[in-house]
């Protein structure tokens, strides 16, 4: 693993111009990154901010590996597979007049309030 240093994290900061710079690597399953910033100060917060990424995305809070999408597809995958969205409309049982053949998953045995 090959792990970005402050001098690579320099030369991006002063090609983009900007007062401070992260940069991450991503790995199958780590981030590694390094930070720079124009004065001590700068450095110091931009490098907080890099803990703080590096340890969300340890962390699971923030995604890697993934797009918005494909979250979005699972989350409504497992909603219709547990009987908490709607097949038809997408939108959650307790919020739409669909037909119950789409609003009950018989599959997976749901049950839900009707009313
Ligand atoms: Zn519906």
């Amino acid at each position: 693993m090959k792990r970005p240093t402050v001098h690579q994290a320099h030369g991006i900061c002063d090609a983009v111009k900007a007062r401070a710079v992260i940069v991450l690597a991503l790995y199958d399953d780590h981030v590694a990154g390094a930070s720079y910033g124009e004065t001590a100060k700068l450095c110091k917060e931009a490098g907080y901010t890099l803990d703080c990424i590096v340890d969300d995305i340890e962390q699971g809070r923030t995604p890697i590996w993934t797009t918005r999408e494909a979250i979005d597809a699972r989350r409504l995958r497992l909603g219709i597979e547990d009987g908490s969205i709607c097949s038809k409309c997408k939108q959650p049982v307790g919020g739409c007049d669909c037909e119950d053949e789409f609003r009950f998953n018989v599959a997976q045995g749901s049950e839900y309030d009707v009313d």
